[in-house]
């Protein structure tokens, strides 16, 4: 992909040459500044006052050493990270991922992303991603207590409620949360909501647990109907296992869709009478099995290792929830072939380049990940107004703010691409739309 605009395509080559080795880091920039050359031939400013090598560029990096013990008494050190990549239109938010392929490129693409997913929710949030490659695969609750005890020792110097606000991400679910917060009192000796994703019965929003999922189908159902099509006897295909998949597959079923396959990162299953979720979240979030042991009480489900596979599978939609780059051009050509008509994105990042350019190229109605799993975020804001406010918002209070969030998040989307001369290319109007506020906040403070 090339980038039209010389000085932004100067600015990549810059981009490349001061974070050597990150490729993930380099894809997510690549992308934006291809979609914002027609901004910036318009408003040129954005370049001769800095914004666009300043948007590029984090605020801060913060790296750490995490020292832990295990259960035999043995030292572990893992890295930990938190990369404020940008605070122009409020504190940095974004989430924490535990995770053995963790590295300064991943964290730098996703913080990246977060910056421009949290301008288009609309509300008052910077851009932030953080973690560890920690795994806690395979430890005790206790191991998984003291890293994370460990890991907010040091991260507790860096964030509150008006400076950074992080959440889960893969690998940081509820039990992490709860340990991570618990610590963060603890060493501040305040109340305070500088986490998100927390439990109900301390300070956590109603359908936090579902935003991410539930976002991405409401923002899905919206792009479908302007194409005269719905979730209603569709075949759907949902990557992953974990929470963004989970509440994806719910969703979908809710509105008439029938799921036919899930995955984790050693292969997937496939029920033709459609997943029964309730096993998987039996699986997944209670016995923290494999997805293989699915098809031990669902004696028409098939297992087949290796999770690329599923995009073999024929479908209608196509809902990618589990990690980046998971989605590539062969498996989007099987997509196409096989009568795919749109693809939602839940995880971030997870189609690459070529996947993403052959769906454009066939037709295929496609929702990039900053603004389709933007849900998640924008449904942590909420828990931070109503942590602020001291009060506790209904289920239903909450699912309603995050339709009408994801329902003006595409208005955005499409208004953007239109403006642009792009009308079909939401991935354009996603990162035009995130891009303007950002933008336009920075310029407004000067050089700073
Ligand atoms: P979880 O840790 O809850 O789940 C991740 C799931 O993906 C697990 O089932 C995991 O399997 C599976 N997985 C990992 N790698 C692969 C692979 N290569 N192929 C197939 N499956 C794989 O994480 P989340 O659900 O929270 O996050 C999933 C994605 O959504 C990430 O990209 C994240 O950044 C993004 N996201 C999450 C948000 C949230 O609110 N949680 C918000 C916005 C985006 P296994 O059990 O084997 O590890």
């Amino acid at each position: 992909m090339s980038i039209p605009n010389k000085y932004l395509a100067e600015l990549m080559e810059r981009v490349i040459q001061r974070n050597p080795h990150e490729p993930e880091f380099h894809q997510a920039v690549r992308e934006v500044l291809t979609s914002l050359s027609p901004v910036v031939d318009a408003h040129p400013e954005y370049m001769t006052e800095g914004v666009m090598d300043c948007l590029v560029e984090p605020e801060r990096i913060i790296k750490f050493r995490v020292p832990w013990e295990d259960d035999q008494g043995k030292v572990h050190v893992n890295r930990g990270y938190r990369i404020q990549f940008n605070s122009a239109i409020g504190p940095y938010k974004g989430g924490l991922r535990f995770d053995p392929s963790v590295n300064e490129s991943i964290i730098k693409f996703l913080g990246f992303e977060q910056v421009f997913k949290n301008s288009l929710t609309g509300l008052p949030i910077g851009g932030a991603k953080g973690g560890s490659d920690f795994t806690r695969k395979g430890k005790s609750d206790n191991e998984v207590m003291r890293f994370c005890q460990s890991f907010m020792s040091e991260l507790s110097k860096y964030i509150g409620p008006d400076t950074d606000v992080p959440a889960g991400d893969i690998g940081v679910g509820a039990r992490e949360i709860g340990f991570l917060f618990g610590q963060y009192k603890r060493l501040r000796n305040e109340f305070t909501g500088a986490i998100t994703g927390k439990g109900l019965t301390y300070g956590g929003s109603l359908v936090r647990t579902e935003a991410t999922g539930y976002g991405l189908c409401y923002f899905t159902e919206n792009m479908l109907k302007d194409a005269g099509r719905s979730f209603e006897g569709a075949t759907v295909l949902v990557s992953g296992s974990g929470n963004v998949a989970t509440y994806a597959c719910e969703k979908a079923t809710q509105l008439g869709g029938k799921v036919v396959a899930m995955s984790d990162s050693n292969g997937y299953v496939y029920d033709p009478d459609g997943i029964d979720l309730a096993a998987v979240k039996q699986i997944k979030e209670q016995n923290r099995q494999r997805i293989k042991v699915y098809v031990d009480t669902h004696p028409k489900a098939q297992y087949h290792e290796g999770s690329s596979g599923i995009w073999q599978i024929p479908c209608h939609i196509a809902l990618p929830c589990a990690t980046q780059n998971e989605l590539d051009g062969a498996s989007a050509k099987a997509l196409i072939a096989n009568g795919c008509f749109a693809v939602a994105e839940g995880a971030n990042m997870p189609s690459t380049p070529e996947a993403i350019e052959a769906f454009h190229q066939a037709g295929v109605l496609f929702a990039p990940a900053k603004a389709a799993n933007a849900g998640g975020v924008a449904v942590s804001a909420l828990e931070m107004s109503q942590n602020s406010m001291r009060l506790y918002w209904s289920f239903e209070e909450v699912d309603n703010h995050l339709k009408k969030i994801m329902g003006t998040l595409y208005g955005n989307v499409i208004s953007a691409a239109q403006e642009y001369g792009m009308p079909h290319d939401l991935v354009a109007g996603a990162n035009i739309a995130g891009f303007l506020k950002v933008a336009n906040s920075m310029l407004a403070y000067g050089v700073v």
